[in-house]
């Protein structure tokens, strides 16, 4: 059994388990991972709600939702997940997606925010923007062009509130390889269709990944469309299978 959780502190927590569900289903009638092989047997998904940490200790992988950065931080810290975060992340290398607020937590920095700063849990090496689109009610959604997903799939739309972007991938002190690793797994937003108030994307970086860690800008439990959802959990799978060994 793989344990995937999501972080249950504050945010779009069901959402988000909901989907996980209707992917794990998607995938257990579809047979090939990601690089086209047939998978002989798949393993059962356990999904869970994490707010201690002995739960967070059963997770394989984890989601940390969208929601409020600063709150589910200071809620975090309170209940001292921080430092087992960090090592779920940085140290043992185990999968983590955060979407919106969630990508805020994972990023190394975070630009726009009050004086004092906001605790990160960090992993991306990159900077991030809060709220690059403005208020809640400047709120859009818009077609995203993602090239992790194929290239000749349908757009996916993405539903952007109070969205952070990446605004700087930043170099790593291990050099060049570990900031190509982010560039390839960067897919930026284009196409973005004009809504009433908020802005398009254009070409700002709303999905990236490095290593373990993938984060993107918009709400992709909050669509029916299962697609990253899936994508993601056939990361999962390759990593319970291979660790951080990749095929080249
Ligand atoms: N603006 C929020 C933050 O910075 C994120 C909003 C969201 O997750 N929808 O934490």
């Amino acid at each position: 059994t793989i344990t995937v959780g999501v972080l249950a502190l504050q945010g779009g927590v069901i959402e988000h388990l909901s989907l996980l569900r209707r992917a794990a289903d998607y995938l257990s009638t579809s047979s090939s991972s990601n690089d086209g092989k047939e998978l002989a047997t798949l393993p059962d998904f356990d999904f869970i709600q994490v707010r201690t940490k002995e739960q967070l200790a059963q997770c394989d992988a984890l989601i940390i939702p969208g929601g409020e950065s600063t709150t589910m931080a200071i809620v975090a810290r309170r209940l001292g997940l921080f430092d087992q975060l960090r090592d779920f992340v940085k140290v043992q290398h185990k999968p983590v997606w955060g979407t919106c607020a969630g990508l805020v937590m994972l990023a190394e920095e975070a630009s726009a925010v009050k004086k004092g700063g906001q605790e990160l849990v960090g992993g991306l090496d990159v900077r991030v923007v809060r709220n690059r689109y403005g208020t809640q009610i400047q709120s859009f959604v818009a077609d995203l062009k993602l090239p992790f997903l194929g290239e000749e799939e349908a757009p996916f739309r993405g539903v952007f509130i109070r969205a952070p972007v990446v605004e700087e991938i930043m170099t790593t002190t291990s050099g060049s390889p570990a900031e190509q690793e982010v560039k390839e797994g960067a897919a930026s937003a284009s196409g973005g269709q004009q809504s009433e108030r908020g802005a398009a994307p254009g070409d700002d970086i709303v999905a990236v990944r490095q290593r373990n860690v993938f984060g993107t800008s918009f709400h992709p439990e909050l669509t029916q469309d299962v697609r990253i959802h899936v994508w993601w959990l056939r990361q999962v799978l390759d990593a319970a299978r291979h660790g951080d060994l990749v095929a080249l």
